[in-house]
C-alpha cells in the first residue's frame, strides 16, 4: 500500500493533485540579513514595512528587508493557500528545513485551516545558514535527526515529515556532504524522497551523486531542484534526469538577479526549455514550482503568489506547444511517484 504523509497524517496518493512541490509557507532567512543592520533602528529605511512606494526597492535588493524575509504569520498563510486552493491546488510541500526556521506546528495548523494538503520536509540547509552545534554532527546523527522526524514526529510534535530536503552550498564543505550522506541513510530506511537544493552556477550534480550513492542513496528518488539558473545550459540539465533523477525548474515568475552574477531566467526561458528537455525524453523527470520564500512572492505583497503557475504559466504552455496531458504529468503525476512511501 502506497501512501503519502502529511502534517496532518497520510493520505491516498491518488489524494495529492496539483502538487506544488517546492514551496515555503513559513520561514526565516534573517541570516541573510546585512551584517551592518540594527534591525531595532526606526531611521533605517530597510526596516520599513513593505508598502507600493518601497515595493520597487525591496523586490531588487530582496535579502535586506527583514520585513521581507521573515514570514511566521499564520494570517497571512491562510490566505495565500486559499487562492492556490481556489485555483485547483490540492497539494503544497514546505521546504523549509533547519537553518532557515521550520514550524510544524503552525503547518499543521493552517492546513487544517485552509484544508490543504501539506507536507513538511526535514533536513539540514546550507551549512552557512545552520548552527555551529548542527555543523558539528556527523552524518549518523543528522541521519537520526530525520529518521525521527520522519518516524515519530518532530520535536515534541505528532507532526511527521513526508520528504528529507538538503541544502548544499558547495559539495566539497565537509557540513554539506555529511547532510547528503545522512539523507542517503535515512532514504535507505524510510524510502523518502530528497530534495535538494544545488548551488547556484556550479555544476556540482555528479559530486552530489556520488555522496548519495555511496552511502545508499537511490537517484531516482531524488530531486534537483533550482535548474533555472543552470539555463541555458539543456546538455547538463538533461545528464541530471538521464542519471535517474528529476530535474526542478522551481523560480517560476522570479527573473531577479541573485547576488550580482546569477541572472534568473525568465517564465519564457523556463516554457520553451521544459519543452525542449521534454523532446529529449525527460517528461517524467519535470516538475515545476515557485520557491516562494520572500514576502514580495506572496499577493499580499505585491507578488504572484502560489497560483501563478495554474493561472498565468499553464495557458502560456498550452498556447505554446504543450498539450494537458504534459501538464497534468509535471504537475500532478510525476510529484505523485516522489512522494508516494511504501507501507
Ligand atoms: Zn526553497
Amino acid at each position: 500500500m502506497r501512501y503519502v504523509q502529511t502534517v496532518r497524517g497520510t493520505i491516498a496518493p491518488e489524494e495529492m493533485g496539483f502538487t506544488l512541490h517546492h514551496e515555503h509557507i513559513f520561514w526565516d532567512l534573517d541570516i541573510y540579513l546585512p551584517k551592518d543592520l540594527d534591525i531595532h533602528d526606526e531611521t533605517d529605511p530597510r526596516n520599513d514595512d513593505i508598502s507600493l512606494e518601497n515595493l520597487s526597492q525591496v523586490r531588487s535588493r530582496f535579502q535586506q528587508y527583514p520585513k521581507n524575509v521573515i514570514q511566521t504569520d499564520i494570517g497571512i498563510a491562510e490566505k495565500e493557500l486559499l487562492w492556490f486552493k481556489e485555483a485547483g491546488g490540492r497539494t503544497i510541500c514546505d521546504c523549509t528545513v533547519r537553518g532557515i526556521g521550520p514550524r510544524p506546528q503552525l503547518l499543521k495548523e493552517v492546513s487544517m485551516r485552509t484544508g490543504m494538503n501539506i507536507l513538511a520536509g526535514t533536513g539540514y540547509y546550507c551549512y552557512s545558514a545552520v548552527t555551529e552545534e548542527e555543523n558539528e554532527l556527523d552524518r549518523y546523527e543528522k541521519a537520526e535527526h530525520m529518521l525521527r522526524d520522519l518516524r515519530l514526529g518532530f520535536d515534541g510534535t505528532d507532526v511527521k515529515a513526508g520528504f528529507i530536503k538538503v541544502g548544499v552550498q558547495d559539495v566539497h564543505a565537509r557540513e554539506d556532504r555529511e547532510s547528503l550522506a545522512a539523507a542517503a541513510i535515512a532514504q535507505k530506511e524510510t524510502g523518502a524522497p530528497i530534495l535538494i537544493h544545488q548551488p547556484g552556477l556550479e555544476h556540482q550534480s555528479q559530486e552530489i551523486f556520488d555522496v548519495l550513492t555511496a552511502n545508499g542513496g537511490a537517484l531516482d528518488r531524488v530531486v534537483m531542484c533550482h535548474c533555472d539558473p543552470l539555463l541555458p545550459d539543456l546538455d547538463y540539465i538533461d545528464a541530471i534526469a538521464k542519471a535517474g533523477a528529476y530535474i526542478s525548474f522551481d523560480f517560476f515568475g522570479l527573473d531577479g538577479v541573485l547576488g550580482k552574477t546569477l541572472f534568473l531566467p525568465t517564465d519564457k526561458d523556463r516554457i520553451f526549455s521544459i519543452l525542449e528537455l521534454i523532446d529529449r525524453g525527460d517528461i517524467e523527470k519535470l516538475v515545476i514550482s515557485h520557491d516562494t520564500v520572500y514576502k514580495t512572492m506572496l499577493r499580499q505583497f505585491g507578488g504572484y503568489g502560489y497560483a501563478h503557475i495554474q493561472k498565468d504559466v499553464w495557458p502560456l504552455m498550452l498556447a505554446n506547444g504543450y498539450t494537458q496531458d504534459i501538464l497534468d504529468q509535471i504537475s500532478i503525476k510525476n510529484p505523485k511517484e516522489i512522494f508516494s512511501l511504501e507501507a
